[in-house]
């Protein structure tokens, strides 16, 4: 059975208690849309309050330390994140690799520290503008796959892929369908090199300035099973438009 379609909010550095409206908001929405699955990525101060306001919706961390606990000061780990009630941790956006120069070692470590607190992982790979421009985006999303992929017990059913090209986050910018396209093919080539047929299975969203008005064109691109939503994601209304266009995709 195919998987259906997941649409999670990265919330980045953004929201106080405030926003909690926002997720109670986005809550009562997905509960009417049983065909997709729903999640947010709060900032960590406010994990814990959103996971206590939602019911139907999955809640996740931004990023989690390798490590279970120690001196890491302003760290958060994965069983601190499952302890606040996280479902889910995304790894290696291209925000942390860039600001807090995080190598696929690292990102690597982190997505399997989540897997052993229990935690899915949503792991992300993508390429620079200059790297596209040279050529190179599918063979450096295939070196970060190679690198930052997590050993798995089994069928990887709690990894999701997110292709977010770097180029393409928050700058309104929007790749061609047809590169979309490619580089999930790409994508999937590698998740089955790595993990033999169970790689078939992993979900691959896309990530990058989504919004209602171009959801549907890169929800209906092959092997997109989802989207990673940043600035679209911080008001329930523009939020709910993307969780609606994938409701519609089968329609
Ligand atoms: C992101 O940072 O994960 C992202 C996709 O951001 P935006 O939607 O704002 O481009």
């Amino acid at each position: 059975m195919a998987a259906l379609p997941y649409i999670v909010g990265n919330w980045k550095m953004n929201g106080t208690r405030a926003m909690l409206n926002e997720a109670r908001a986005i809550d009562r929405s997905a509960a009417r849309f049983p065909k997709v699955q729903v999640g947010v990525a709060p900032p960590a101060t406010l994990l814990y309050r959103v996971r206590e306001a939602v019911e139907y919706i999955g809640v996740g961390g931004q990023d989690c330390h390798a490590r279970d606990n120690g001196a890491f000061t302003g760290d958060v780990s994965a069983p601190m994140l499952k302890d606040a009630g996280a479902d889910f941790t995304i790894v290696g956006h291209s925000e942390r690799r860039e600001y807090h120069s995080e190598s696929d070692a690292d990102v690597k470590a982190k997505a399997e520290a989540a897997l052993s607190a229990g935690l899915a992982v949503i792991l992300c790979v993508g390429e620079t503008e200059s790297q596209r421009d040279a050529g190179d985006a599918e063979a450096v999303v295939g070196s970060q796959l190679e690198g930052s992929s997590p050993r798995v017990d089994g069928a990887p059913e709690k990894l999701s892929v997110a292709y977010e090209p770097v180029w393409a986050i928050g700058t309104g910018r929007v790749p061609s369908v047809e590169d979309v396209a490619a580089m999930h093919k790409s994508i999937r080539a590698k998740l089955v090199a790595i993990y033999g047929s169970a790689g078939a299975d992993v979900r691959i969203l896309y990530g990058g300035s989504v919004k209602a008005e171009n959801a549907s064109e890169l929800l209906g691109i092959a092997d997109v099973g989802g989207a990673l939503v940043g600035g679209a994601s911080l008001t329930a209304e523009s939020f709910l438009a993307i969780v609606g266009a994938a409701a519609s995709l089968g329609d």
